[in-house]
C-alpha cells in the first residue's frame, strides 16, 4: 500500500483506535486501519519483554500477558487505544517514578516510506530509538512493538474526597511518597477527589469492587449521572456549581485491591474534548490556582473536573516529559459545549509555566512555538527528513506541529 500510494502521489496514515482528540490521525490520502494486525508475536521470558502486533488494543493485554505472569508497568485512564497509537502520541498514566507508555517500548519494526522494513532496537538503528518510540506517526508505519513488561502486580486503591488547598499544599510529597497519585478538582468547589494507588505483589490478597458497586460508582455515578449533569449544565449553566458540589459528595470514598489493569483503567462513556499540558512538577499547585482564578474571573461554568497527574522524566525527544519531572494538568469540556475560549485561556496559563501539550489532545501550538520547548526538536525533524523526505506520512496536523 505504501509503494502504491507513492506511485499515486497520495499520503498514507496508519490509525489506531481513533481516540486522539487532535487531527493527528486524520488521513487525507490513504487510511490504513491496523485493527486486524493484533496479538502477541513473541515473548522473551528472561527479559520480561513481549512483542505485540501494532494494532493490539490495550484492553487485549491482560489476557495476552497474564499467562506469562507479566503486566504493563503503568497505564493511562482507559484501555481502548492501540499500543502503536498510544506510544505514537506519548500516552501516559500517573506516578512520580513512572514514565509514559512510550518509554516502556524497547524495540519496534516499521514500514518505511520506501516500502521496506526497518527494525529499531538497542542493537539495530539504535540512534532512532528516542525518536521512533514516540514518533507521532510521522516516521513510518509501526507493525510490531516490543514492550518491556514487569511481573504482574496488584494495586491497592484509595479514593477520597479532600480539600483542594490541602492537596495542592502537599502535592509534591504525595507524588513522591505514593506509587501512583492523581486528583480531580471539580471547578466551583473547594474539593478534590484523590486517587492513591500502591503496588503490591501479584499474590497479595485482592478485594475487588463488587460488580454492583463498580457499576454504581463507575457507570451510574461517574458516567451516567455525569452525562445527565453535563446535559443539564449545558442548558442551565447556573446549576453547575451546585451539581459539582454534589458530585464531590457522591463520588470517591472507597478502597479496593485488584489486578493492575482493572485499577488503572476505567470506562469513559461521556463524550468530551480534552486538552492536557505537562509542566515542571513543582509548578502544578500554582498553575491549578491560576486556572481556578481564571474560571472565577471569567464567570464560566465548567462541569468537567480538572485532572492532575505526574510522571517521571524520560529521554524521548518528543516526549512531554523530556528531561524533566512532570506534572500533567488536563481540562475537559462536554462535547456539546464550546471548548475554544476555555482551552485557549488555560493554554495561555500553562504555556507560561513552560507547558508542553499532549500530542493527541487539543492545543493551538505550531512548529514555531513548540520547537523551543523540546531541546531535541530539530533532531526529531532531521530523523523525519531522513526517513520520510517526501512526507508520505504527513497530514495537516503534522505539517502544523512539525513543519511541512
Ligand atoms: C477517553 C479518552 C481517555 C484518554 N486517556 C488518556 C490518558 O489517560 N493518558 C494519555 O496520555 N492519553 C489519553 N488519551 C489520549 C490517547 O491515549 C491518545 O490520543 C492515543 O494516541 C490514542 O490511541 P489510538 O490507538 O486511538 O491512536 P489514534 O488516535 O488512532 O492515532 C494516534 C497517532 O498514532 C499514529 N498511529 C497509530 N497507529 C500507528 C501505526 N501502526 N504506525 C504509526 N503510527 C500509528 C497515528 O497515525 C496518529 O499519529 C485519552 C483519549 C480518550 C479519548
Amino acid at each position: 500500500m505504501v509503494r502504491q500510494a507513492r506511485e499515486l502521489g497520495l499520503t498514507v496514515k496508519a490509525i489506531g483506535a481513533g481516540h486522539s482528540f487532535t487531527a493527528i490521525a486524520a488521513a487525507p490520502g490513504i487510511l490504513i486501519d491496523l485493527a486486524g494486525l493484533d496479538g502477541l508475536i513473541a515473548v522473551d521470558a528472561d527479559k520480561r519483554r513481549v512483542t505485540l502486533a501494532a494494532g493490539t488494543n490495550l484492553y487485549q493485554l491482560p489476557a495476552l500477558l497474564q499467562p506469562h505472569g507479566l503486566a504493563m508497568e503503568n497505564l493511562g485512564d482507559i484501555d481502548r487505544q492501540t499500543i502503536a497509537g498510544a506510544t505514537s502520541t506519548g500516552t501516559h498514566g500517573t506516578g512520580g517514578a513512572f514514565r509514559g507508555l512510550s518509554a516502556q517500548i524497547v524495540a519496534l519494526r516499521m514500514v518505511t516510506a520506501e516500502g521496506g522494513i526497518l527494525t529499531v532496537s538497542e542493537t539495530e538503528n539504535a540512534e532512532l530509538l528516542p525518536a521512533a518510540r514516540l514518533g507521532l506517526g510521522a516516521l513510518g508505519i509501526l507493525v510490531e512493538v516490543t514492550v518491556q513488561c514487569v511481573p504482574a502486580f496488584v494495586l491497592h486503591a484509595v479514593e477520597r474526597p479532600e480539600p483542594l488547598e490541602e492537596v495542592l499544599g502537599s502535592f509534591q510529597t504525595r507524588v513522591n511518597t505514593a506509587d501512583h497519585f492523581e486528583f480531580y478538582w471539580f471547578p466551583h468547589t473547594d474539593s478534590v477527589l484523590t486517587k492513591t494507588n500502591t503496588r503490591l505483589p501479584a499474590d497479595a490478597p485482592r478485594q475487588p469492587l463488587g460488580r454492583l458497586s463498580r457499576w454504581v460508582d463507575d457507570e451510574l455515578l461517574a458516567n451516567g449521572v455525569f452525562a445527565a449533569t453535563c446535559g443539564t449544565g449545558r442548558l442551565l449553566p447556573a446549576a453547575i456549581p451546585g451539581i459539582n458540589r454534589l458530585a464531590t459528595r457522591l463520588t470517591g470514598n472507597r478502597e479496593f485491591t485488584d489486578i493492575s489493569t482493572s485499577v488503572f483503567t476505567t470506562q469513559r462513556s461521556v463524550r468530551f474534548r480534552e486538552m492536557e499540558y505537562a509542566i515542571p512538577r513543582e509548578q502544578v499547585p500554582d498553575a491549578v490556582r491560576d486556572i481556578r482564578t481564571l474560571i472565577a474571573d471569567r464567570g464560566w461554568r465548567i462541569s468537567f473536573p480538572i485532572e492532575v497527574r505526574a510522571a517521571a522524566a524520560d529521554e524521548l525527544w518528543m516526549s512531554t516529559a523530556y528531561g524533566r519531572e512532570s506534572g500533567y494538568i488536563a481540562v475537559h469540556r462536554y462535547w456539546r459545549e464550546n471548548h475554544l475560549e476555555y482551552f485557549r485561556a488555560v493554554e495561555g496559563i500553562l504555556r507560561g509555566y513552560g507547558g508542553r501539550p499532549h500530542w493527541g489532545k487539543i492545543h493551538f501550538q505550531d512548529a514555531a512555538s513548540l520547537a523551543p520547548l523540546y531541546p531535541r526538536f530539530h533532531e526529531f525533524t532531521a530523523a523525519r527528513d531522513r526517513l520520510d523526505p517526501d512526507r508520505l506520512f504527513t497530514n495537516p496536523y503534522l505539517d502544523r506541529v512539525l513543519g511541512a
